[in-house]
């Protein structure tokens, strides 16, 4: 998801943080809630306790001043007699006493005396009703729409001849020193049922929060203490969710039980829950911080870890493509010892790397660059000088094979050796090489062909000077041909050929130096020629596939097979692949031709499916083609319309013309299930981590070199360390050119996966290796490695 690590890890430890103190602050935050809470429900029924205390203080007080009075023998004869006078002036004596706000006596008849009443004035039945059923009753009484506390007190002489009622008012002030006695700043409130079904506030005070009305607020207080509510002493907590406020309800005695009244304590939480805010603000802030210190910490810290993975992952890169990779070491932790393993083994591979080039380079009896050698050096020479001006020489010792039989092996070996060193000693600016057994190679720059002839005479001449090897002395006449790299374009043949047809015609004229002789080769429009021919003999059915088997070393069988085509002309008999491919290549006729041998291979895998051999068939596809996109798009259709099982055996010069585009069609042909396989390794130039950016599944040993192995010289060790490092890039390896059994064993020994060469079966046409194949399956149980179709 990220490029880079080190960002993934600050913004995981971020979020990881951000999520715990979101949970630290939501854990506080619900911590502070339910404590406010519960401070408010405390402070709340304390409240409410001494609200009580001066509720039944008051009320205990008019109680004892009214039974004082009703008890006095002058009152109740006054009362008796109905004496207004006497009566009014007690009540107005204890009305002034005691600071009450309103003294009165009823009559059972309901009459009511007091000095603020007229004569004659009535009381509300309601408050008869009250009195009668009653006769002390304590309470909450509505006195002309005002609440007041009330007591009564009844006469008796002896019989009931009526009430003293004193009553004080209910209304702000006393609900201010409620107020002022709680520890918390809570609003006081008094309610009142009134007649018209309503909640009134009995107090006038004002000051309720925005969210609800005051009404709204009785309404609740009430239907939380209302009896049967649930509520067990008539009082109650309510939440104002509006407000954010707690209200705390008591249920006021009322004095006649028709008047319902309520004392409602009310407490905005959001004051209490201030000061916890800014503690809450506190908390993110210093998170923040911290969040922030975080992220640069992890940033810093994973920076520290990544950029060293990033150095390792670079260099692997580059080893990937081959390049010389070195990573910087820092420290002495895991990924210090990762790095320094790395360097170990990329050292080791570029060091194995070039001791593989130069076994491919040089001749291992002399020491001397081989044919490889040369070319590479042709190749240099190449990019620096006007091709007129490079020349190639080849020298043969005159009647090698008389010289060898005579002297041996190892001393014509010396031999050559010795011819080198005297020309490099005496004409250092040449380069010297050994072509084949007999001949030895020179490149070298001149002025002109006149000057390169004047060279190779002088070289031929010291190289025929008599010499001592051991304890003889031989005598050998050496012949050279010399051709220019500028004047090849008509023929086919490369540099170092042209100076060996050179020599030839040298030996053929029987003079000691010639330069190439371009009418005397002939003429190549005789390869168009053959050309036609061939289109025409694949339409009369001329050309074919011959099968050659591939043992799998591990299973013990044909796994599979390469194709391989065969063209018998009706005139010139077999014509031998090598000797029309090519040609092919370079006159366009590759393209139908390779069209033509995939169709037919996918045919001959039907047929050896109908036979119930089902195997991978290996089809040779000229390096020239498959960076051609029509090719390719058209194979895949093929093997993709038959569900062909096919492996294309491809050559590396192919990918290193046109490395990128052949890369990617590789890499569409291996994901639509076509095998890659690198043929003729080691007799190009190319090192194996280059061919490490091709897609291959396989690389195929050359048979020179597999053949090379029997005569015991370091092409078995080539061939070791090519399976090596092979193996270590993950592609299989394949040897051709397996003909003996000597050299099939030490294959097998050598961890190499498949094997193909004669000494297991040749290549024989789709009827004769279904038959093969089938013969194979009737010999079972088969021992591994079974060499079937050799007994
Ligand atoms: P190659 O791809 O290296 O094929 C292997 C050659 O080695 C074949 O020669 C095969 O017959 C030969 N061979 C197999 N086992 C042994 C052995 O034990 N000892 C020896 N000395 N030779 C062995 P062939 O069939 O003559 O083919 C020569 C080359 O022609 C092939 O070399 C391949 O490069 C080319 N070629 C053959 N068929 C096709 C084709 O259909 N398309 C293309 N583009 N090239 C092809
Ligand atoms: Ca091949
Ligand atoms: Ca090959």
């Amino acid at each position: 998801m990220f490029k880079r690590l080190s960002t993934e890890l600050a913004l995981i430890y971020a979020a990881l943080f951000g999520l715990v103190l979101t949970l630290i602050a939501c854990a506080v935050w619900v911590a502070v809630d339910a404590n406010s809470r519960q401070a408010v429900r405390a402070e709340m029924s304390a409240s409410s306790a001494v609200f009580d205390r001066l509720w039944r203080l008051r009320a205990d007080q008019l109680s004892q001043t009214a039974d004082v009075l009703a008890r006095d023998f002058g009152f109740r004869k006054a009362v008796a007699t109905g004496d207004s006078e006497t009566i009014i002036s007690a009540l107005d004596n204890l009305q002034s006493r005691f600071g009450l706000d309103s003294a009165f006596v009823v009559d059972p008849d309901g009459r009511l005396l007091s000095k603020d009443k007229s004569q004659g004035a009535m009381a509300e039945p309601a408050l008869l009703d009250a009195l009668n059923n009653r006769p002390e009753a304590s309470g909450v009484l509505m006195l002309d729409g005002a609440p007041y506390q009330a007591v009564a007190a009844p006469i008796n002489a002896p019989t009931l001849i009526g009430w003293a009622v004193f009553a004080k008012r209910l209304g702000g002030a006393d609900l201010g020193e409620l107020e002022n006695l709680s520890a918390i700043p809570l609003t006081a409130h008094l309610y009142i049922h009134g007649k018209d079904g309503r909640w009134i506030s009995a107090d006038q005070r004002g000051g309720r929060g925005p969210g609800v009305s005051s009404d709204d607020l009785a309404q609740r207080a009430f239907a939380a203490t209302r009896p049967g509510s649930g509520s067990r002493s008539g009082e109650e907590l309510i939440d104002i969710p509006e407000d954010n406020s707690t209200a705390g309800v008591k249920r006021l005695e009322s004095f006649g039980g028709d008047v319902p009244a309520a004392l409602v304590l009310e407490y905005s939480l959001s004051v209490n829950q201030a000061h916890y805010r800014s503690m809450l603000v506190q908390i993110l802030l210093i998170g923040f911080a911290g969040l922030i210190a975080l992220v640069a910490g992890s940033w810093f810290v994973s920076g520290r870890v990544t950029g060293p993975i990033s150095g390792l992952r670079a260099a692997a890169s580059r080893l990937a493509h081959g390049e010389v990779a070195e990573v910087r070491v820092k420290g002495r932790n895991e990924i210090a010892e990762l790095a320094v393993n790395f360097n170990i083994m990329s050292d080791e591979i570029a060091a194995r790397e070039k001791r593989i080039i130069h076994l491919a380079q040089h001749d291992n009896e002399t020491g001397l660059p081989n044919l490889r050698g040369l070319d590479k050096r042709l190749g240099e020479m190449r990019a620096k000088t006007d091709p007129a001006h490079i020349f190639g020489a080849v020298l043969g010792v005159d009647r090698f094979h008389q010289v060898r039989s005579a002297i041996g092996h190892a001393l014509s070996a010396r031999l050559i050796a010795e011819i080198a060193a005297r020309i490099s000693g005496s004409f250092g600016e040449l380069f010297v090489g050994r072509m084949t057994t007999e001949t030895l190679a020179v490149v070298f720059h001149a002025e002109s062909e006149e000057a390169a002839l004047r060279t190779i005479s002088a070289i031929a001449e010291l190289a025929s000077q008599p010499m001592r090897l051991s304890e003889d002395r031989i005598d050998v006449l050496v012949t050279a041909g010399v051709a220019c790299d500028g004047d090849g374009a008509d023929t086919r043949l490369s540099l170092l050929e042209r100076a060996e047809v050179a020599m030839e015609q040298a030996r053929a004229k029987r003079t000691r130096t010639a330069s190439f002789d371009r009418t005397a080769y002939g003429d190549p429009s005789a390869a168009l020629s053959l050309m036609g021919s061939m289109v025409l003999g694949l339409t009369r059915g001329e050309l074919f596939l011959a099968h050659q088997p591939k043992l799998d070393l591990r299973g013990g069988k044909v796994a599979s097979a390469e194709a391989l085509l065969r063209w018998r002309h009706p005139q010139r008999g077999m014509i031998p692949p090598d000797r029309f491919i090519g040609m092919a290549e370079e006159t366009g006729h590759i393209r139908p031709l390779t069209d033509w041998v995939i169709d037919r291979a996918i045919s001959d895998q039907r047929k050896l499916r109908e036979a119930g051999r089902d195997m991978q068939l290996s089809v040779n596809v000229s390096g020239r083609l498959i960076a051609n996109e029509q090719f390719a798009d058209r194979a895949l259709r093929q093997i993709r319309r038959s569900g062909a099982n096919l492996c294309f055996e491809i050559t590396e010069t192919a990918v290193i013309d046109n490395p990128k585009l052949a890369v990617d069609v590789m890499k569409d042909l291996r994901d639509a299930g076509v095998g890659i396989s690198i043929d003729d390794y080691g007799s190009g130039l190319s090192s194996l981590s280059y061919l490490r950016t091709i897609p291959a599944q396989e690389l195929k040993i050359d048979k020179t070199f597999v053949q090379g192995m029997a005569r015991g010289n370091s092409d078995a060790l080539l061939v070791k360390s090519t399976i090596d490092l092979a193996h270590s890039l993950g592609m299989k390896v394949a040897a051709e050119g397996v003909e003996t059994a000597d050299v099939l064993a030490l294959l097998q020994a050598m961890g190499a996966d498949t094997a193909q060469g004669f000494f297991i079966a040749r290549p024989m046409p789709i009827d004769d290796f279904v038959k093969f194949e089938v013969a194979g399956d009737a010999i079972a149980p088969r021992p591994a490695p079974t060499l079937r179709g050799l007994a």
